[in-house]
C-alpha cells in the first residue's frame, strides 16, 4: 500500500514517518520510506535545485512533477508491484498546497500535471499533520536552519494549510487529518489505530 505524509513545514510529519515505518515492519511488512521532492538520485538533484534556486513558479511546479515522475518510475510503482509498502514524505497534495494554494498556480494546471504524471495512482492513505501556523513556526525556529520556502511569510503557509484542508475535505476516503498540536504519544496512538484499519 501507498501512504503519503503531508503538512506545512513544522507540522511534525517527519517525526511520525519513523514510527509508521517501525509499526508496519513490526507487522511483517516490507516498508520503503522515501520523500519528495527527491526519492531517487535524479530527484535529489532536483530537490537541491528546488530548495536553493529562485525560479519561475511554473518551472518550480514542473520540476516538482519531474521529480515525482522519476520517483514513481524508480521507486513507488516497482515497490508497490512487489507488494511492499511505500511511505512518501509529501506527494501531489503538496503541489496543490504549495505550488497552487501557496504560490497561486491554478488548480487546473496541477490537475493537468497530475493527470499526465500519474493518471491512475493515488495514495491508499494520506496522513495530513495539521497545526496552526504559530505552532509550526515555533517548531521550525527551534529545530534547524530554514530553507528558502520556510523563510517565506506566514500568509504563504496559511494558504498552503487551507489548500491541504480543502483537499482533505474533497477526498475524505483517503485523508486522515491528524491534530498535530497533541503530544507525540497521543498522535502515535491515533496512527496505530488508523494503520490497524488499513492492514
Ligand atoms: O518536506 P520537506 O520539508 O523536506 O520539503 C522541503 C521544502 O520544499 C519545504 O520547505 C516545502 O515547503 C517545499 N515544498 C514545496 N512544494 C512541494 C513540496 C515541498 O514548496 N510540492
Amino acid at each position: 500500500k501507498f501512504i503519503t505524509f503531508e503538512g506545512i513545514d513544522g507540522a511534525g510529519k517527519s517525526t511520525h514517518i519513523g514510527f509508521v515505518t517501525d509499526f508496519l515492519a513490526g507487522r511483517g511488512k516490507t516498508v520503503v520510506a522515501s520523500r519528495e521532492p527527491g526519492g531517487t538520485p535524479l530527484g535529489e538533484k532536483l530537490r537541491d535545485v528546488l530548495l536553493h534556486e529562485t525560479m519561475h513558479l511554473e518551472t518550480e511546479a514542473l520540476l516538482m512533477f519531474a521529480s515525482r515522475r522519476e520517483h514513481i518510475a524508480q521507486v513507488i510503482a516497482p515497490q508497490l508491484a512487489m507488494g511492499h509498502w511505500v511511505l512518501s514524505d509529501r506527494f501531489t497534495d503538496a503541489s496543490f498546497a504549495y505550488q497552487s494554494g501557496g504560490r497561486g498556480l491554478s488548480r487546473e494546471k496541477m490537475e493537468a500535471l497530475e493527470a499526465w504524471v500519474h493518471p491512475a495512482l493515488q495514495p491508499d492513505l494520506t496522513l495530513l499533520f495539521d497545526v496552526p501556523l504559530e505552532v509550526a513556526r515555533e517548531r521550525l525556529a527551534a529545530s534547524r536552519t530554514l530553507d528558502k520556502f520556510e523563510r517565506e511569510q506566514a500568509e504563504f503557509f496559511a494558504r498552503c494549510r487551507a489548500e491541504y484542508l480543502r483537499r482533505a475535505a474533497q477526498f475524505p476516503g483517503r485523508f486522515v487529518v491528524v491534530d498535530s498540536t497533541r503530544s507525540i504519544e497521543a498522535i502515535q496512538r491515533e496512527l496505530a489505530d488508523v494503520l490497524e484499519r488499513l492492514l
